[in-house]
Parts: C-alpha cells; structure tokens; sequence
C-alpha cells in the first residue's frame, strides 16, 4: 500500500503575509532534510504538506525520525494513498490501512475533509460509510465522537483521497532560516547544546564558536563538541564551527589579571571574539547556555559585565530555567550523554577559589586592561579552525 506523510504548519500559518516565504522555508528544509533518503515529491495545499516518496526503496521510520525534528512541523501522520479516489477504494482501504491501530482501542470515531468539492459524496456521508465500514471489520469497536480513542481521518484532496490514523506531536518552533543568523558559544556542557536547539527551535541559523585551550584541553574534548553539535544539527540543520585557539589568552589572564575576575575577564573576552567572528558571518546576535544564579558568573551583576563586552544582543534562552528542566530537555534532543562525558572545559582550566559575585563593571575593565589582549585577539581570531557539522551519522 503507498504510504505518504502529511504535515501540518502551526504558528506561520498567523503569519500573514510572510506566510508564503515561512512555507517556502519550511519546504526547502524539509527537501534538504530528506535528501539523503532518496526523491521526494513534495506539495502544498490547503495548509496541509504532502511528503510523498518516489523511490521504493525509502523506508518510512526513516523519514518519519527525520520529520519530527524539523522545526516549524505541528503534527505529521503517515497517511494510506486510497488505490482509486472513489468512496469504495476509501471504505476498503479504511480498515485495513489501520488494522493495527483499530485493534488496540474499543472507541473511534472518523472524521472527513473534503477539499475537492467535485467529489459525489459530502463530508458526513464520507465518514458515516467510512465508520460503518470499520465497524463491519472491527465488531469489537464502539463510535465515540466525544471523546474517541482514535480519530480515523479521510481527507479527499485535489488529486488523491488519503486516509489516516492519529497524528504524532512535530517539533513545533518556526523553520530555520526565517528567524536570522546567530552564533551559539558552545561548550561541551549539558548547558549550550540546549541553548542552540532552543534558539534554532525560534527559526535562528546558527554558526558555533567554541574556545579550545590545548594542551589544558584536549583534542578529545573538541571532538565531544563536535559530537554535540552532531544532534543539534539534526534540528538545526548543518552549521559551521569556528574553534578559537585560546590558550595565549588563559595564560596571560593568569599571569596579568587579579583572581577574583578570571572568570568574567575570560567570558568577556569570549564574547568579543564571538562577536568579531558574528560580525564577519553576518550572525546578527550571540547565544549562550547561562541560566541565572547557576554559578558565580551567572549573576545579574556577573551578566552584566559580561554582556558589556559586546554590543551585539546575548540570547540566553535558559535563563530562567531551573537545572533539572534544561536536562529534560538535553535527554529528549540526545546530547545528555555526550555532554557528561568527563572532558575538560577550558572554563573550568583556570577557576579562580573565590569568584566575585558582585563585580563592579569598572572594575573588571580595570583589570582586563592589564592583560591588553587586542593583539591576541587579532592572533586568535587569524588562527581559527573550521569545522563544517553535518547531519550524517559518523
Ligand atoms: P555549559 O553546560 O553550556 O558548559 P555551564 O553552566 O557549564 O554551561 P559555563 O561553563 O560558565 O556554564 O559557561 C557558560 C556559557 O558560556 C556556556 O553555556 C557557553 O555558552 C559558553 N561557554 C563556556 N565554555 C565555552 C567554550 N569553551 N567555548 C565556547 N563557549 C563556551
Ligand atoms: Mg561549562
């Protein structure tokens, strides 16, 4: 039986005029989301779009995982082409198609869509001989139009009548592409992984930067990042990594800088590199995994500083969440287990014993003065690796 995918769009559909350019968006992800499954034909109509496969070989589990994750997707069902788009090529279809489905619940009820208004029978009729006939091959089951079990749903449309049964929960958010460009600083916590999904779930094109101290870090603690961004990609779609060599600067904040602000002198130089590095890919905004009151650099005075270095605005989607919330979130995109694994941050390189929670801003420029990074900055930024993420599985 031929099996397609329907796709419902949620949010963009209120978006009036832009409407049209969030589909176009959501289509051309969708095409290039699939590629690599095979050929697709895909249409839209009537808010509705149409994932139908052309090779026989595609495997439908396989576009089904690829199609939840896509950002801007409320709901999807698999969905049975009917042979014949006629009432009696639905009536046998019906039970059949949802065999499985119908034999796991005692309540159904079936509704019908009818966007071909050529079609010789009205909705109601439609699902009045479509219930009756699963009701004749199901004699166990009950009509609830109330509160059924499971929805069967008919929808006869400009080419093809399709029938279908429950329709699984998409990833919600709006596509990626529509929301601008950013760049994500990424680490290889539980934090920032989810902080990128979280703003490419908001239609955001992400570039990471990540900040490498070799040999206080290790490589295998770049390949854990590179890892990370592996599965935000299956959201967000591919994206570039910069890595930017960061000892020079560590070392000099140790040697140059007072204790008490390691940390807030090494964040504000993280953001002026990103924001050098955002300025010259078009990236209109920075991202980061900061949650309020987590860790003595993530206080309102601590962030403020922070956020001083840079005029670019911060994005800090977890800011208000708590931790055990932005770990359920790292369990359902996957990357919880790779950020627990035990390598170093080049944060937690040089950590100072007593952090300042209450910094004074003109006392931290104050004291990253003295280290006059510029030219290190300069180093840095023309020493960057590139790291192109892809969706592929390694
Ligand atoms: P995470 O779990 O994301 O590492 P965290 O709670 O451990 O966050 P910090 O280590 O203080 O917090 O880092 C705060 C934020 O700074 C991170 O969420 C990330 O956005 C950024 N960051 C930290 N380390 C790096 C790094 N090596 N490269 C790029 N960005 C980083
Ligand atoms: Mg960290």
């Amino acid at each position: 039986m031929k099996e397609i995918i329907l796709v419902k769009i949620g949010e963009i559909v209120l978006k009036g005029l832009n409407r049209r350019q969030f589909e176009d968006k959501l289509i051309k992800n969708i095409k290039k989301t699939l590629k690599h499954l095979g050929e697709f034909e895909i249409r839209n109509a009537q808010s509705t779009i149409t994932i139908i496969p052309e090779d026989d070989f595609i495997d439908l589990d396989d576009v089904c995982e690829q199609v939840r994750k896509i950002f801007g997707i409320v709901t999807y069902s698999r969905a049975a082409v009917c042979p014949e788009k006629t009432l009696e090529s639905i009536l046998e279809t019906a039970p059949k198609y949802l065999a499985e489905q119908l034999k796991s619940v005692k309540t159904f009820k079936v509704e019908s869509r009818r966007s071909d208004k050529k079609f010789p029978y009205k909705s109601p009729e439609i699902s009045k001989e479509t219930g009756a006939a699963i009701l004749r091959a199901f004699p166990h089951l009950k009509v609830d139009v109330r509160n059924p079990e499971l929805t069967v749903t008919v929808e006869v449309r400009d080419r093809n009548a399709f029938v279908r049964g429950a329709a699984l929960k998409g990833a919600g958010g709006i596509p990626v592409g529509t929301g601008g460009k950013a760049v994500i600083l990424i680490s290889g916590g539980i934090d920032s992984p989810v902080a990128a999904y979280m703003m490419a779930k908001r239609g955001v094109r992400l570039t990471a930067v990540h900040f490498a101290s070799p040999p206080y870090t290790s490589a295998r603690a770049e390949q854990k990042v590179v890892k990370l961004l592996k599965k935000v990609a299956q959201y967000s779609g591919d994206m570039t990594m910069y890595t930017v060599p960061f000892t020079e600067i560590q070392e000099t904040i140790r040697k140059k800088c007072p204790e008490e602000y390691f940390t807030l002198i090494m964040r504000r130089l993280m953001m002026r590199i990103s924001e050098r590095i955002a300025r010259d890919k078009d990236c209109k905004a920075l991202i980061t995994g900061e949650s309020l009151g987590q860790v003595a650099s993530q206080t309102i005075a601590a962030l403020g500083c922070t956020d001083a270095a840079t005029t670019l605005p911060v994005f800090r989607p977890l800011i208000g969440m708590d931790k055990q919330e932005i770990v359920d979130i790292s369990y359902k995109i996957d990357t919880y287990e790779t950020s627990i694994e035990p390598y170093e941050d080049c944060c937690t390189v040089f950590t100072p014993k007593h952090p300042r929670t209450n910094p004074s801003l003109e006392r931290v420029i104050d004291a990253e003065k003295l280290g006059e990074f510029e030219p290190m900055i300069e180093t840095a930024l023309k020493n960057l690796k590139v790291t192109y993420i892809n969706t592929k599985e390694d």
